[in-house]
């Protein structure tokens, strides 16, 4: 019996994607350089320079009425981009190391190119650019798609907690259109959009 639970815990580990939860500060610095390196060619094609700060130590709040502060944030001053990631992010329990990367993107989304891009625009901006340029290769649509998922149940958890939220729990296989103001389905909506090649979302606005 023993051993067949050692085995069955074997199996996870090799076919449950990695959990933020479980990664480790050199794991996280060496996927944030892969995303600095990837997406290095875009920023300099913006005539900006990036410098992303890994802040291990820090912790994630939650804000009263939904939402996670200082999870990642971006500014910018003369023409330097800087993100930072805080560890909290990467070790919430049901985060994923791509996930982190996912919110990386959606940041550099927000003030990285000509102008600022709102919330759904810097989630497009992640999936149809960013994400494609950091990782390539073969699986790239499942990884984006599996990252998106994580998103969305990320945010949902922060809705939930900070206050009511009317909506189910964001789903590949839901619509928004089945509930328009459901903006968290509707970030969902978006990445499938860009990853099968389908319609723009009528809640794309
Ligand atoms: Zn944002």
């Amino acid at each position: 019996m023993k051993e067949t639970l050692t085995l069955a815990a074997a199996l996870l580990a090799v076919y449950l994607p990695a959990h933020a939860g479980d990664s480790t500060e050199a794991e996280t610095a060496q996927a944030v350089e892969q995303f600095e390196r990837g997406i290095s060619p875009w920023i300099e094609a913006q005539g900006k320079s990036l410098q992303v700060n890994l802040l291990w130590n820090s912790e994630i709040e939650q804000v009263p009425g939904g939402g996670a502060a200082g999870s990642a944030t971006s500014w910018e001053a003369g023409g330097v981009v800087t993100l930072t990631l805080a560890g909290g992010l990467v070790r919430h329990p049901i985060a994923t190391l791509d996930m982190a990367i996912f919110a990386l993107c959606h940041e550099l989304g927000h003030i990285g190119g000509p102008k600022y891009l709102g919330e759904m625009d810097a989630d497009a901006f992640a999936v149809g650019t960013c994400l494609p340029s950091v990782w390539g290769g073969t699986g790239l649509g499942r990884r984006i798609k599996e990252a998106s998922i994580a998103t969305a149940r990320y945010r949902y958890a922060f809705v939930t907690a900070g206050g009511h939220w009317p909506y189910p729990e964001p789903s590949w296989e839901r619509s928004s259109n089945d509930a328009p103001g459901d903006r968290l389905q509707c970030n969902l909506d978006i990445a499938k959009s860009l990853i099968l090649g389908l319609a723009r979302p009528g809640c794309w606005k």
